[in-house]
């Protein structure tokens, strides 16, 4: 038995990187998996027809996390689509880094919406259905930069903290109903946002890591299976790092 066989999950910026990862690992457990992109539309488009090898349903969708109608409208044609929806896996995410006495209201403004308030977005909406079936797994991608905060990131370490203390409201809020709230923390992943990063930087990051090295989206995704999956069906409200010791 495959470990998320026939569920319905919806994963948000799955054209790339950490999302694209958990969505490929989700169908390879049995999962029909509906996705989110924006500005990638031809790496999204490609994706469903990767998915649907597993002999698995997939569809992508064009969608704006941070728009709050957007959001409700997707969830809808989600559930028409697919029937029901058991796992939300809220991955979309940007940078705009900077020290606070050069950061525009732009960038706080875009940071925090499509990291934060896209979570509240897609949350709120996907747990009408949830409520219903009386069971769900939401799983919140944050980052150990929400966890202790970083120079020159200070948008983006408050939309991941924000994040964290939505997770664990939601999970205090819901566990009655049998939905859970869980998040995943990752420390320096390697994929398009961290190669934005100068390769100095990059080195020093990697040397400060007890493993030693970065680590891969495939990883991230494997806990995100487990917290989709009934594997953790008493754990809920919880942060699980996975940064190769980066934080301890
Ligand atoms: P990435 O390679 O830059 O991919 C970001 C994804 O988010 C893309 O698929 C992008 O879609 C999507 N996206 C951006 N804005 C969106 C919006 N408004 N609506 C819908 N989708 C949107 O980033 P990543 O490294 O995989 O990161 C994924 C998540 O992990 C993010 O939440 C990030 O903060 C978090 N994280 C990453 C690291 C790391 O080291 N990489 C560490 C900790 C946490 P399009 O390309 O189609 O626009």
């Amino acid at each position: 038995m495959k470990l998320v066989e026939n569920k319905v999950a919806l994963v948000t910026g799955a054209s790339r990187g950490i999302g694209r990862s958990i969505a490929l690992r989700l169908a390879q457990e049995g999962a029909n998996v509906a996705f989110t992109y924006l500005s990638s539309v031809e790496k999204g488009e490609a994706l469903a027809q990767e998915l649907e090898q597993y002999g698995i349903k997939a569809k992508g969708y064009r969608s704006d996390a941070s728009n709050f109608q957007a959001a409700d409208q997707l969830v809808t044609d989600v559930v028409a689509d697919f029937g029901k929806l058991d796992i939300l896996i809220n991955n979309a995410g940007v940078t705009r880094d900077g020290l606070l006495m050069r950061m525009s209201e732009e960038n706080w403004d875009i940071v925090i919406n499509t990291n934060l308030k896209s979570v509240f977005n897609l949350t709120k909406a996907a747990t009408k259905s949830m409520m219903r079936a009386k069971s769900g797994s939401i799983i919140n991608i944050t980052s150990v930069v929400g966890i202790r905060g970083n120079a020159g990131q200070a948008n983006y370490a408050a939309s991941k903290a924000g994040i964290i203390g939505f997770t664990k409201s939601i999970a205090l809020e819901l566990g009655s109903r049998n939905i859970r709230s869980n998040a995943v923390a990752p420390g320096f992943i390697e994929t398009e946002m961290t190669d934005a990063i100068d390769s100095k930087a990059t080195e020093d990051w990697k040397q400060s890591i007890p493993m030693k090295r970065g680590g891969q989206p495939e990883e991230v995704a494997d806990a995100c299976i487990f917290l989709a999956s009934d594997l953790s069906r008493y754990i809920t409200g919880q942060v699980l790092q996975v940064d190769g010791g980066m934080l301890t």
